[in-house]
């Protein structure tokens, strides 16, 4: 008091529901008094007043947070119902985060748990950050924290300060002049499916409960788009799949046999096409059996696939014991002074050469697990046809790879004809 050079002094306790928020405190200097009830009694009054009005405010200020990640939340489960994109909806997920949080960057990565890597698909950042050569992946045991909240499913707060930190998570930090990080896991069915990445360049920054907390509500809805557009790919390639062969199924190659035929007379070059029926594959079944016959129809298809440019030439299942391959930018066969138009031409490479390739790797295959391998023997007939040289349309061109594949089998099995030829 006497530092302060106060004679009397009356202190009152701000309570609010039995809770200490605050002190009242009055002073005099100019002389020594004494406070009478009344004014106790009157400055505890002022004290309770003062304490609903800050709980008010504490509670108005808790309920506005409250309403803005009400609305953060809404928002973000807004883009996700109204867009298939997953990358898209991702970017979204953490613009909204990165306001939010009033932080510098937010990330978002999807996880292969079997690669044990996670892929970065979306981010946002208040200013444009320079990735340079950094392919956005990172083998999850090279990051000791992301590590973490991925295997302890939980979020992790990181702090390039914190002497605890891993020295690898330091340099990692420091690299991209980060100060404060959070990384939050996207979990889905009990399993993490991606993770949420927020940092701070500008300053520290200490992420509260209310921060995690928001954070693991969004990510959480992230977890559900990822899960979505993984079903959803799954589903999509399962609808142009053959069940028993995973080639194409006949759907498919229509689809594409359209397009080919569009494309291959856009620029003028060659599409070719491949029938191809398995030889006497009744008998080969009530020789053997209805699942040996199964079995061989998947290592035909294997021959097919081995035989022919992965991403360009498009195998499928026609039906039943018949293929057909799509061999765009293909001519028929080479003849000598040919005109170099395609890229096969220039390799040497022709329908003719492939299906040749095609029959004779089945021919002298003796396919595994018969009772006698050599019984086993098995051989195919194939038929070929081109656009422009003997088809104008898609239909034609399996039409007329058909009418060839019937000359094959009439002219005594095992051989490749060309329609036409
Ligand atoms: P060809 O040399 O003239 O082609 O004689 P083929 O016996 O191969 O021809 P056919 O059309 O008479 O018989 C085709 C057989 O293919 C009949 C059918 O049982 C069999 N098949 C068709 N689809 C399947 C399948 O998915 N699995 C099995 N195991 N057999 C199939
Ligand atoms: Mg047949
Ligand atoms: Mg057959």
């Amino acid at each position: 008091m006497d530092e302060y050079d106060e004679k009397a002094t009356l202190a009152v306790p701000i309570v609010y529901q039995g809770e200490v928020l605050g002190m009242l405190d009055v002073g005099e200097s100019r002389w020594n008094r004494r406070y009478t009830e009344d004014e106790v009694r009157l400055l505890t009054a002022i004290a309770n007043q003062a304490a609903s009005a800050i709980h008010n405010a504490r509670t108005f200020e808790e309920s506005r947070q409250r309403a803005t990640e009400l609305v953060t939340l809404l928002e973000v489960s807004e883009t996700l119902s109204s867009s298939n994109d997953v990358d898209e909806m991702l970017a979204v997920l953490c613009e909204k985060l990165r306001i939010a949080l009033g932080v510098f960057s937010a990330e978002a990565y999807v996880y292969d748990k079997a690669a044990g890597t996670i892929l970065m698909v979306a981010s946002s950042d208040l200013e444009p950050i320079d990735l340079g050569d950094w392919d956005g992946s990172y083998l999850v045991s090279d990051v000791p924290m992301i590590a973490r909240a991925i295997g302890d499913m939980q979020t992790v707060a990181a702090q390039v300060d914190d002497p605890d930190l891993p020295e690898v998570s330091r340099q990692d930090m420091l690299r991209w002049g980060e100060r404060s990080s959070l990384s939050v896991p996207m979990i889905h069915g009990g399993g993490v499916v991606g993770l949420v990445y927020l940092s701070e360049t500008r300053e520290r920054h200490v992420f509260g409960a209310r921060d995690t907390r928001l954070a693991t509500a969004i990510a959480a809805q992230g977890a559900v788009a990822v899960e979505n557009a993984r079903a959803y790919s799954l589903i999509a390639r399962q609808a142009i799949t053959d069940g028993l062969t995973g080639l194409y199924n006949h759907g498919h190659l229509q689809e594409r046999l359209e397009q080919e035929v569009a494309r291959a007379k856009r620029h003028g070059t060659n599409l070719s096409v491949i029938m191809l029926d398995i030889d006497d594959f009744k008998q080969f079944n009530d020789t053997y059996g209805h699942p040996q016959g199964d079995k061989l129809l998947k290592e035909i298809a294997q021959v097919l696939l081995t035989s022919t440019r992965l991403n360009v030439d498009l195998v499928a299942r026609y039906g039943g014991e018949e293929f057909c391959i799509l061999l765009p930018n293909t001519p028929p066969q080479i003849a000598l002074g040919d005109e170099p138009t395609d890229d096969n031409v220039r390799t040497g490479q022709s329908a003719a050469i492939v299906a040749e390739r095609i029959r004779a790797t089945v021919a002298a295959d003796r396919f595994e697990g018969y009772p006698s391998r050599r019984e086993a023997a098995v051989t195919v007939s194939i038929g070929i046809a081109s656009l422009p040289a003997s088809a104008d349309t898609g239909d034609d061109l399996v039409a007329n790879a058909d009418k060839a594949l019937y000359l094959a089998k009439r002219e005594g099995k095992n051989q490749v004809r060309p329609y036409g030829a």
